[in-house]
């Protein structure tokens, strides 16, 4: 597919990678035995290499408490932003990992969909290829074979392929009907509910008030993926998170940043957890990516994305 030149100006996807370095000296043995794959829903390339941005932060519009959101996420330098917005990804990834997607070092991450919207990238994260078909945020089942579902469908992969997401509409991206991969999406109950932690969360996810429609609590969503991970064991997992996409359509920017934070957190929680865990430690890679980025119009800012919003 073939896209004008001012679309390579965009920035769509980072990508962080760590873990799974293959020595030199056994080219033909991979370290990499597990893959965990987060995609964090329409962050943008500027929060993760610079940190909080002054025009939204210190805007009461987007940010109505202004002195506290400069207590949590401002500093001088964008490395100080960064390393305080998030802290796992920058001491961490950084320095153990690789990160793609810098633009002011001429380092871009494109989507290659024509649409800059969620179900476009996702299906173009899962099955490797931009579709035109999938030109809506509609729960189709998508025609596409995903790289979960052609694992899930070898016999040293199957039933090991697992999904967590926050959206209701990445069990149909992963097409649950079709792939036969395990997939817990918004607020289905975990089941069966065989522990006391699975009853739990079931009941948390009754309790907890759903902020957006069709949408779990991204934190919710981490811990019932924390839960089966300790459970089953699963050599494929992808989780997807929701939140900052949602709050950022609302124009809360110190909240986006907040939701943002936490999920660099809890990403960083996963970690340590896999290195605790012998089917883990030291043969998991761990991928982090996003589905689109942000764009920008005088009008709304940085809140909206799609072809209509520039650099999104
Ligand atoms: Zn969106």
């Amino acid at each position: 597919m073939k896209f004008p030149d001012s679309y390579s100006g965009l920035v769509s996807l980072l990508y962080l990678f760590i873990g799974g370095n293959v020595p030199a000296q056994t080219p033909t043995v991979h370290q990499t035995e597990n893959v965990i794959l987060i995609t964090l829903d329409g962050v943008r390339w500027q929060e993760v290499f610079t940190g909080a941005d002054s025009t939204l932060l210190f805007d009461r519009t987007y940010s109505p408490d202004t002195a506290g959101a400069k207590k949590l996420y401002w500093a001088a330098t964008a490395d100080e932003r960064r390393k305080r917005l998030m802290p796992f990804c920058w001491n961490t990834i950084a320095t153990q990992g690789q990160l793609y997607g810098n633009r002011l070092n001429g380092n871009k991450m494109n989507v290659s969909n024509p649409y800059w919207f969620s179900y476009p990238g996702y299906n173009e994260i899962l099955s490797g290829y931009a579709d035109e078909r999938i030109n809506s945020n509609d729960k189709k089942n998508n025609p596409n074979t995903t790289v979960l579902e052609f694992l899930n469908n070898k016999p040293a992969f199957a039933g090991k392929v697992a999904v967590f997401s926050s959206w209701d509409v990445i069990e149909a991206a992963v097409n649950e009907e079709r792939s036969k991969v395990y997939a817990n999406s918004a607020l289905e109950p975990v089941s069966p509910a065989r522990t006391a932690t699975d009853s739990l969360l079931n009941e948390m996810m009754i309790a907890a008030p759903s902020e957006f429609a069709g949408v779990r609590s991204d934190v919710l969503t981490y811990y019932t993926d924390k839960n089966y991970l300790r459970e089953h064991q699963p050599r494929v997992l992808f989780v997807s998170f929701d939140e900052t996409d949602d709050l950022a359509h609302a124009g809360r920017y110190a909240d986006h940043l907040r939701i943002l934070q936490t999920l660099d957190r809890l990403i960083g929680d996963l970690w340590a957890t896999l290195q605790q865990m012998p089917r883990y430690k030291g043969k998991t890679s761990l991928l982090i990516t996003t589905d689109h980025g942000r764009g920008h119009t005088p009008k709304a800012r940085w809140k909206d994305h799609g072809t209509k919003t520039p650099d999104s």
